[in-house]
């Protein structure tokens, strides 16, 4: 590590090094992992997202050319906890010193039982919950992980990615003390949403996760999952339904209809759309998004 007099000027927090003149070539699956690894990354890296914008990470094949994108990968950064199925096979194509990052490797993952939505959905991929960068807090144990990825294939950037890390968490931490804040008092804990994405922010904040689907998008609730819905609504006074980017709302229109409450939406940031992107939506700010959405359909103060 070299420290020239004009990098002393520039990084006074310490000698860092340069960034290489090859960027670190890093394959993510989807957008979170995108988000996170670019800003680990910073300019030592190129990130590149698998699944692209406006589809969901659980509805996605790859195609060969996107396959052939990994061949040159140094970094692979995958969610794991059965979010990708297509994963082992592009698994196949990275060269074999590829560094493999399973962002929720070593996370405490929950379990998703048929007591908070329908379980004829469940197949043996989809009974793990994987839905964990909805969480501010575990969402920083993914952040670590991907760190640790960076370091280990280009291990002159440590002190970069360890910087930015830490700035990273940083700002999930102060994400995680709004939600916590915002979320402490309010007229119903009982959230009803289209599919079963918000398990571990639910958990994390003391709400109640009521799915009308199951994990995945394709499932569709039976009639009398939606008459328990209905019945549980009006006993818990929900004021709100919501619905999701990327996943169907019918369903969830129907049930918002019965009851007479606003249907609100939530974005479970599976992936950005392309006009998302145009905007300059970030996780940070979908994240803010849907905290004011929860604190109008929950009536938080
Ligand atoms: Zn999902």
């Amino acid at each position: 590590m070299r420290c020239t007099a004009l990098l002393l000027v520039a990084l006074l927090a310490g000698c860092a090094a340069p960034p290489p003149a090859t960027k670190l070539s890093v394959v993510v699956s989807f957008y979170p992992l995108y988000a996170f690894a670019k800003e680990v990354g910073g300019d030592r890296v190129d990130v590149r997202q698998l699944v692209p914008p406006g589809t969901s990470p659980h509805d996605y094949e790859p195609k060969p050319s996107e396959a052939a994108a990994v061949r040159n990968a140094r970094v692979f950064v995958y969610n794991g906890a059965g979010l990708e199925p297509w994963v082992p096979r592009l698994e196949a194509e990275l060269p074999a010193d590829a560094v493999r990052v399973e962002a929720t490797r070593g996370l405490p993952l929950v379990e998703w039982s048929s007591e908070h939505g329908h379980s004829e959905d469940h197949g043996h991929q989809e009974r793990v919950d994987p839905h964990v960068w909805l969480d501010p807090v575990l969402a920083q144990r993914m952040v670590e992980n991907v760190a640790e990825g960076l370091v280990q294939a280009d291990p002159q950037g440590a002190a970069a990615y360890r910087e930015r890390e830490q700035g990273l968490r940083r700002r999930l931490q102060a994400l995680h003390t709004r939600y916590a804040q915002t979320l402490k008092r309010c007229r119903s804990r009982v959230l009803i949403t289209s599919h079963a994405a918000f398990g571990y922010l639910a958990r994390r904040y003391g709400l109640r996760l009521e799915s009308v689907a199951g994990l995945t998008h394709e499932a569709e609730p039976s009639p009398r999952r939606l008459r328990e819905l209905v019945g549980l609504a009006r006993r818990e006074g929900v004021r709100a339904v919501y619905a999701e980017t990327l996943a169907g709302a019918r369903v969830v229109e129907t049930l918002a209809q019965e009851l007479g409450a606003p249907l609100l939406v939530l974005d479970p940031l599976e992936g950005l759309s392309e006009s998302d992107v145009q905007q300059g939506k970030n996780y940070f700010s979908v994240m803010e998004d849907n905290l004011q959405q929860l604190a109008a359909g929950l009536g938080c103060r």
